[in-house]
């Protein structure tokens, strides 16, 4: 076996990072971290217990900050692995969040929570707890600029917002045919949330410098699986 390194792929909303990332996981047998599952837990979590509210008028939305930052000490955001499925489930205070955490309204209120800087020390500190021995696959929007900024392989992932938006639209209708959404409301919302992503004050999502761009508009899921795995025997086989 070769060196154990910290693999982190960033890049643009529903552009594939989390498949690509969790196959390579299970191929070496490295832990896989969906960093962006843990912004969606602290985003339930505010919507759930009124730190997070919307106007039925203009769809605006309003942040309790004072009251989240307070609340947030008690809440635990955590994956459990599903033995059965082989696939990790979020776990939010011990509850599993799987499905609510990736529906409309969490997607469309998760950037603004992410972009609070309590709640991106928070989570980064444990992020990188959780790489501290490093054999680790995490995917996210900064993990190789803020999270690890040494990590061995850094991949920075990217597709046009139209197919994009398709893929996420074909997940979820995959998941739930009668599911009412719109493609036109899914590229409105990957659309926004890219650009408050990029424009955050703290941690904005940017390509490293040392990152490996790739952009999959054009390939399938085996190609960049297999994009991938090539670029980590590269680094790790050395
Ligand atoms: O990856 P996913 O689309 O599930 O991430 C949801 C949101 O969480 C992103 O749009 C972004 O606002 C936030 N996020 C982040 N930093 C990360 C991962 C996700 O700000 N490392």
């Amino acid at each position: 076996m070769g060196k154990q390194i910290v693999v982190a792929i960033d890049g643009h909303s529903s552009c594939g990072k989390s498949t690509m990332a969790k196959w390579l996981a299970g191929q070496v047998g490295y832990i896989y971290i969906d960093t962006g599952a843990m912004y969606r837990m602290v985003t339930l979590y505010a919507l759930t217990h009124g730190f997070l509210t919307r106007s039925a008028e203009d769809n605006s939305i309003t942040i309790d900050e004072a009251g989240l930052e307070k609340a947030l000490a008690d809440v635990d955001v955590s994956f459990a692995f599903d033995e059965e499925t082989r696939l990790p489930l979020a776990l939010l205070n011990g509850k599993v969040v799987e499905k609510e955490i990736r529906g409309m309204a969490v997607s469309e209120c998760v950037s603004p929570i992410a972009a609070l800087p309590f709640v991106r020390t928070r989570l980064t500190q444990q992020q990188q707890h959780m790489g501290e021995k490093k054999g680790i696959v995490m995917d996210g929007r900064d993990i190789g600029t803020a999270v690890f900024p040494k990590a061995e392989l850094k991949v920075f992932v990217t597709a046009s917002a139209r197919v994009r938006a398709q893929r996420r639209y074909d997940e979820l209708k995959a998941k739930e045919p009668d599911l009412p959404i719109e493609l036109s409301d899914i590229l409105r919302n990957v659309e926004e949330r890219d650009y408050i992503d990029s424009h955050r004050e703290l941690n904005p999502l940017c390509q490293a410098d040392d990152a490996v761009v790739l952009d999959n508009s054009d390939m399938t899921i085996e190609q960049q699986n297999q994009f991938l795995l090539n670029l980590f025997r590269s680094r790790t086989e050395a």
